[in-house]
């Protein structure tokens, strides 16, 4: 049988984060797109109305949500504002590794201390030889007793002057390369912990990136999240997850633009009648609202055989990211072009909904790299 209704719980939670993001998101946006600053207060608000953290078991503090309840909210939120809504999903990216690998004490103290500050996490996977080539990657974590010695340089990473705690990926034996690629927690305000300035960008501005570098940063070995040499492996399980996220947030994204050009040229006259009787616009929308559908559709469907059977998310989720993060882009070029003018101006939101969608086609793997992960899946099949 297939079924496409959510739940009742699900409808619950779609109300909820639209509703949040109505009150909270959308009309702070602009502010925060032109400020560039971390949306502190829209972050701390989203902790008190049960936002955070929606994939957290219950017994720390979170909501216990589905892939697919996540992705209903997702969708929310990007359909609020891409750039806040990745500062709160970012999180969950942070997260994630320990979502699957962490110990219950460590579930404990990180999940804890984060909900007891309202505070968000970092997720430093990335550096400047290794982006694609998560493989390429030169920090180390040294052995030391019963601690690891951390030297090395993250880059790109989200929510990183924000954090709490950074999960870092790190080698623990440079012979073995990619092979001993380990994940640690490392607080924020440890001993040698470098912030670098904030990086300067075209869209999601109210989230916030940064290098950071690690000069014999002391880690104790409880800090470890799973076993030595399991990195690489925790960090492509995250993606497998956070992808669909990512996808969840572009059909938001997408829908908003989508909104808000059909409102727009249904109003607008030129020739003696609307915008949207031209078959020129009309079909534009019709493409829209197609593409929309289509991508949310695969986006549940990556969740839902994430809920049901996990090994069939890998292929699904590098799609729905894929596909999802494409015709969000070309949603909201359509958007921008179909209001002429006002499109491009500030307006009415659209030129920043285009700005914000293009970042979506390159984090958590370039789309290039998307497509590299589905033709492996299916040429295994
Ligand atoms: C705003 C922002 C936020 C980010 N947040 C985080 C974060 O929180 N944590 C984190 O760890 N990282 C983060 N990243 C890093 C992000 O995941 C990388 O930028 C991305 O994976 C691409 O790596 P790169 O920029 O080094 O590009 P490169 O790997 O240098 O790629 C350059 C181009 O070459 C293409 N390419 C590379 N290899 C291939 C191939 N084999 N076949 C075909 N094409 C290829 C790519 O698709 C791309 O078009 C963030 C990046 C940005 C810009």
């Amino acid at each position: 049988m297939i079924n496409f209704s959510p739940t009742p719980e699900q409808e619950k939670i779609v109300e909820q984060y639209r509703d949040f993001a109505q009150r909270w998101i959308v009309p702070n946006r602009l502010k925060y797109d032109e400020l560039a600053e971390f949306p502190w207060e829209i972050v701390k608000a989203a902790y008190d109305e049960k936002i955070m953290n929606g994939p957290m078991p219950k017994i720390y503090g979170g909501h216990e949500h589905s892939l697919l309840d996540g992705v209903f909210a997702s969708e929310e939120l990007g359909a609020g504002c891409v750039g806040i809504g990745i500062c709160i999903d970012a999180n969950t990216l942070a997260l994630t590794p320990l979502y699957l690998a962490a110990s219950d004490e460590q579930k404990k103290k990180y999940f804890g201390l984060i909900n007891e500050l309202k505070g968000v996490a970092a997720y430093g996977l990335t550096e400047p030889q290794a982006g694609s080539d998560v493989q390429g990657i030169k920090s180390t974590a040294i052995k030391k007793g019963d601690k690891y010695i951390l030297n090395g340089q993250k880059r790109f990473i989200t929510n990183a002057e924000a954090s709490t705690f950074i999960t870092v990926f790190a080698m623990t034996d440079p012979e073995k390369g990619s092979r001993s690629l380990t994940a640690f927690l490392v607080p924020t305000d440890s001993p040698g912990v470098v912030m670098k300035p904030r990086l300067k960008k075209m869209g999601q501005r109210a989230s916030v990136q940064n290098e950071i570098e690690f000069h014999d940063v002391e880690i104790p070995e409880a800090n470890r999240i799973g076993d030595e040499g399991y990195g690489f492996i925790i960090a492509m399980k995250t993606f497998d997850r956070t992808r669909t996220g990512v996808a969840a947030l572009s059909v938001g994204n997408a829908r908003a633009a989508y909104e808000t050009a059909k409102e727009w040229t249904k109003n607008r006259k030129q020739f003696g009648k609307p915008i949207a009787a031209n078959q020129a616009i009309g079909f534009m929308l019709a493409d829209m609202a197609t593409k929309i559908e289509t991508a949310r559709l695969l986006t549940w469907n990556a969740a839902w055989a994430y809920d049901h059977d996990k090994k069939k998310l890998n292929k699904l989720s590098a799609m729905s990211k894929l596909y999802a993060s494409d015709i969000g882009m070309e949603v909201t070029t359509d958007a921008v072009q179909a209001m002429g003018g006002d499109g491009y101006t500030w307006d009415f939101g659209v030129e920043k909904m285009m700005r914000d969608a293009k970042l979506c086609q390159i984090y958590e793997g370039t789309n290039q790299i998307q497509r590299l992960v589905i033709s492996k899946s299916i040429l295994k099949e």
